[in-house]
């Protein structure tokens, strides 16, 4: 009890010493127990990051143990071109950082079902690790002394920083290639909210590769790859008259789809045709054999804007971001509501 006391009265006499001089106080130890970060928010899991990391190649089917920086400065560089901003590979390293140590968090020395023999894995299933030699061999000549010194610079310079949403580490700091204009809520594309992962205009992606993408099909190969993607499904009837787009998301992408008689996720559509966001439009024009009669004749067109699942942060967007001047952290805290990063 008396040594108790005597703590508090050490860390009291600490604050008020500590405090006028303008030097930033954690009151609290590393661990369970709450500190209060540099702009007073309190941290209910304030994480400390390990040395190393397992990570499982999948095609291998073994696992390796890597250097956590340098793991986060390798998915940095896979998932992200290294002739984007600074402060955009910034950004996406605190993600990738993130990303990996709410995986540690979470299976500690396991791992999910998929691989549960270590945390993370090197596919697009959690991200993408391409360890730097495989990194420097399929780049061109050069990109060693510049992408990839640009991209361990940026690393460097947010080494250990995570992000944070209400005093905890943030476990789903998800990303995508491009949005086309605003992201998505988490409950639109995936299966719960996510307060940090809501709608959110993206206005600077104008160097994105991916806007107003045509996919044609004929109403022939349109109807043959949805039925093969639900055979399951009783579509009945498919003609341009019962495909219509039903609803739209709060990010604008395709909510519901009506085909036939069936009603589909847009989602599903996106995936079951390959286009590259459910951001889409549809129309029907008089293919090449229209012999002004036949439905089948038709042609099925979908306009498509960005790439990916439109949930967090949109690289190209980040990119645009800072060529417009913002800095990492004001990109983060843009496509992730709410968050802090520490
Ligand atoms: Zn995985």
């Amino acid at each position: 009890m008396f040594r108790d006391y005597l703590q508090i009265a050490v860390a009291t006499v600490m604050c008020v010493l500590l405090v006028p001089l303008g030097v930033v106080v954690a009151a609290g130890t590393l661990g369970d127990v709450n500190i209060k970060g540099l702009q007073g928010v309190s941290f209910k899991d304030k994480v400390q990051i390990p040395a190393t990391i397992e990570v499982w190649d999948a095609a291998e089917k073994k696992c390796s143990e890597v250097d956590f920086e340098a793991y986060t400065a390798c998915v940095t560089a896979s998932e992200m071109p290294a002739d984007f901003h600074e402060e955009a590979i910034r950004a996406q390293s605190i993600a990738a950082r993130t990303y990996a140590m709410s995986k540690i968090k979470k299976y500690g020395s396991g791992g999910p079902e998929e691989h549960p023999e270590a945390p993370v894995c090197n596919t697009t299933h959690c991200q993408v690790y391409k360890p730097e030699a495989e990194l420097i061999s399929i780049h061109k000549k050069g990109w060693e002394e510049e992408g990839w010194a640009k991209v361990k610079k940026a690393c460097k310079d947010t080494e250990g920083q995570l992000l944070y949403y209400d005093g905890k580490l943030v476990n789903q700091p998800l990303f995508f290639s491009s949005s086309g204009g605003q992201t998505e809520n988490s409950e639109d594309v995936f299966v719960s909210a996510v307060p940090y992962l809501v709608s959110v205009s993206s206005p600077y992606e104008e160097e994105t590769t991916h806007r107003d993408e045509e996919t044609v099909l004929s109403m022939k190969e349109f109807k043959k790859k949805i039925r093969a993607a639900f055979p399951e499904k009783d579509f009945g009837e498919i003609n341009p008259a019962s495909v219509k787009i039903i609803s739209r998301t709060a990010g604008g992408r395709t909510d519901k789809m009506q085909i036939g008689d069936v009603t589909l996720k847009g989602t599903q559509v996106r995936s079951a045709l390959g286009l590259s966001s459910a951001l889409f439009s549809i129309s029907f024009r008089e293919g090449s054999g229209w012999n002004g009669s036949s439905d089948s004749q038709m042609e099925i067109v979908f306009t498509s804007s960005g790439s990916g699942h439109g949930v967090g942060m949109s690289q190209y967007g980040a990119d645009g971001m800072a060529k417009e001047g913002y800095d990492y952290k004001e990109i983060l805290k843009h496509y992730y509501s709410g968050v802090e990063i520490y």
